[in-house]
């Protein structure tokens, strides 16, 4: 009996290595299961048969024709026991059609020769793939059919060079490999499960892939893509399995455990009714403070998702216990915006909230600092001050990080040792690169924000061409007089700041003469920080109409008043940066409009402009956004702590990600996957080298 663990000598019933099975060890595929899990190149089936005219390039085509000529010229080279070779061209013509196609063969043996010399006038079927050749259709090297075959349709499957073997002798070991063997590969998914997600069962998918014991005519992308979707589960589920091990040996960690708060009640804090995600995410987080081990949550929600209103309840569910929380933002108008809100939803409880800003005078800093250390203040909401070292607290238990993807791993690991067993909730609008590789992040949980706030308006995105910009800013005037404002952005210039507070300037001064009745104000990141903070107040009052700035406004700037929002050059901004920026508006209950002002109208075809002008789906684009620069250089190699993906794709198949994550926990009190983490964690040793 063969078992899916044998080493690969099973399969060929011999006590030493063929030459195939050493190359493929060569390559760490030593079992059976590992063999399964090397994936076809191309796996399709053989066509039917059909007339020329429905020939395409590049797809392979099966047809019967009239050999009309055949041209035999000797090849120079020799093939096995020195026999003679041939190039060989042949005219075939279609039975119904005038249509032809030239069938060619280089250094073809003997046998092929005869047999197509034989069929001149006459008959004869082939199949390959068309492809042009000097105007005409050439397949080169089809494939001859008997005419009793003709009609049979099989299964082709080409597999990758692996380590230095031929497609065709892995494929003799798969077929050596018996159906009922797949079969064998244990499922631990139930059928309503595999229904629901539209997944075949984990045998069944290895089996369409390695197209074993499926008929030609039942096969269909939609069952491949169902075969897909389980291996791609499988691959996930066997990360996360690896990746919890690992969590279980880091925290060991005691965290203090924070219970009892009616989440319901806290809900009403707020003026609008959260989101059905908002409270998915808020009771997940409840969860972990009552499990006795830090927490350590990635929040991912697009841009305006709510993600503030989560932080101000996982931080009132610490401080009701009288411990501390920290709240790290990237810039200080975030900063000072948040703590705003922290102010505004949380004055009706007895929560003592400071701000603490670079740009602070060193008594008001030393002030902070000793009431932080005294216990004193319960949420302290600042930048990069936070994790200096002067900053000391009573007792740290959260720290949240807004914007995570703007700080270094480093830097969120300094803040969070700043207390005890510290619990971590990263907020970030980001799904890619980082959040979502888990790469970096493998021992994070993941909570994701879909749906948006029902009030949310669709941001409607144009590109502005030269001969629109009148257009644009009637359109901008219209707005201001219905009470609106806007945000004016160029880019920032990072090289020469110099310049770009003079672009700023400039574009300043000519929307002072396009529109000289309302109040102006500009933003840069080299003001320094009160003056930053004054300029943004104003704005938020509606005390200044449009706000002309750098990016520095990019993250979690909040003014739902705010309708419109334009970018100039916006070929200089990263994609993933523009729909940030374009997030700042529309906030409000109004719609958001956003405009690429272009210079130049070849700019207009821009595929990066397009991209962000047809999907308001931040996933979709980053993905564009990936696409565009190339995956390459953001992943390196397709490799995740040490596991090598092969079927997954962290992009595409983020759905498939989170299935496994929510389901995780379930599934980890099956008893297969329970032996399955036992075998995992018996190789730990190579986790532990990565
Ligand atoms: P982000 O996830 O980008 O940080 P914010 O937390 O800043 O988003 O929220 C964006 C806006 O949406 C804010 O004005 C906030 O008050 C509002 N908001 C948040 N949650 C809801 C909700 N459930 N219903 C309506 N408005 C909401
Ligand atoms: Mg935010």
């Amino acid at each position: 009996m063969l078992n899916l663990n044998d080493p690969l000598e099973k399969l060929v019933k011999s006590k030493k290595k063929t030459k195939s099975i050493e190359k493929l060890n060569g390559a760490n595929i030593f079992t059976i299961k590992d063999l399964l899990w090397c994936f076809p190149l191309r796996a399709f089936p053989t066509p039917s048969l059909k007339a020329f005219s429905s020939i395409r390039e590049d797809e392979l085509f099966k047809g019967e024709g009239i050999v009309q000529g055949v041209r035999v010229t000797p090849s120079f080279q020799k093939g096995k026991g020195r026999v003679n070779l041939s190039n060989i061209s042949a005219t075939v013509r279609d039975r119904h059609s005038d249509e032809t196609i030239t069938l060619q063969w280089f250094n073809a043996y003997p046998g092929i020769r005869q047999k197509i010399q034989g069929a001149q006038g006459a008959k004869v079927i082939f199949m390959g793939k068309p492809g042009e050749f000097k105007g005409k259709l050439q397949i080169v090297t089809p494939d001859l059919i008997n005419e009793e075959d003709k009609d049979e349709q099989k299964f082709i499957v080409q597999y990758p060079t692996i380590n230095g073997l031929a497609s065709q002798y892995t494929k003799k070991l798969f077929d050596l490999i018996p159906e009922d063997l797949i079969g064998h590969y244990e499922e631990y998914l139930d059928h309503e499960f595999l229904n629901k997600n539209k997944m075949l069962s984990l045998p069944e998918s290895f089996l369409v892939f390695h197209g074993k014991g499926i008929n030609p005519i039942n096969y269909s992308p939609t069952l491949k893509e169902m075969a897909r979707k389980r291996l791609v589960f499988e691959e996930f589920f066997v990360e996360q399995l690896k990746f919890n091990i690992r969590k279980k040996d880091r925290i060991q960690e005691k965290a203090p455990i924070f219970k009892g708060h009616k989440l319901n009640a806290s809900f009403q804090l707020f003026p609008f009714e959260l989101t059905e995600d908002q409270k998915k995410v808020l009771n997940e987080i409840q969860k972990d403070f009552g499990a006795g081990t830090p927490m350590a949550r990635l929040i991912q929600g697009d841009v305006g998702s709510g993600k503030t209103a989560i932080a101000i309840l996982a931080s009132l569910m610490i401080t009701e216990h009288h411990q501390q929380v920290a709240l790290m933002c990237p810039t200080e108008a975030l900063a000072s915006q948040h703590f705003k809100t922290f102010q505004e939803i949380l004055g009706s409880k007895e929560v003592k909230i400071e701000l603490l800003l670079g740009g602070l005078k060193i008594k008001q800093k030393n002030e902070i600092y000793s009431k932080l250390e005294n216990g004193e203040v319960d949420i302290i909401i600042g930048t990069h001050a936070l994790f200096q070292d002067a900053v000391k607290f009573k007792n740290l238990a959260l720290a949240i990080i807004d914007e995570q993807h703007k700080f270094g791993v480093n830097q969120r690991i300094k803040l969070v040792s700043k207390g005890e067993g510290c619990h971590s909730l990263l907020l970030t609008a980001t799904p890619i690169p980082r959040s979502l590789s888990l790469t970096n992040y493998g021992d994070l949980d993941i909570s994701v924000i879909k749906s948006m706030p029902s009030n949310r308006k669709k941001i409607q995105t144009r590109i502005v061409p030269p001969d629109n910009f009148e257009k644009f800013l009637r359109f901008l005037n219209t707005r201001i007089s219905m009470g609106e404002q806007a945000y004016i952005v160029v880019p920032a210039i990072e090289e020469n700041p110099e310049l770009d507070i003079a672009t700023l300037d400039k574009v300043t001064e000519r929307f002072k003469g396009f529109f000289p009745k309302i109040k102006i104000a500009s933003l840069h990141g080299q003001m320094n920080g009160d003056d930053k903070l004054e300029v943004f107040h104003q704005f938020l009052k509606n005390e200044s109409q449009l706000l002309i700035s750098t990016s520095v406004i990019e993250v979690g700037i909040n003014n739902p008043n705010a309708t419109v929002m334009a970018l100039l050059n916006p070929e200089r901004f990263g994609l993933s940066s523009i729909h940030q920026l374009r997030g700042r508006v529309g906030r409000g209950g109004k719609p958001g409009f956003c405009f690429l002002i272009i210079d130049k109208v070849s700019l207009a075809n821009t595929p990066r402009l397009k991209a962000i002008e047809s999907t308001q789906d931040g996933f979709e684009i980053s993905e564009a956004d990936l696409e565009i620069r190339g995956q390459g250089d953001l992943f390196g190699t397709n490799q995740s702590g040490g596991v090598i993906r092969k079927v997954a794709n962290i992009i595409e198949d983020q759905d498939i990600l989170f299935l496994v994550r929510d389901n995780l926990s379930k599934l980890l009190r099956n008893p297969i996957v329970k032996r399955k983490a036992e075998e995992i964690e018996k190789e730990k040793y190579v986790l532990n080298t990565v």
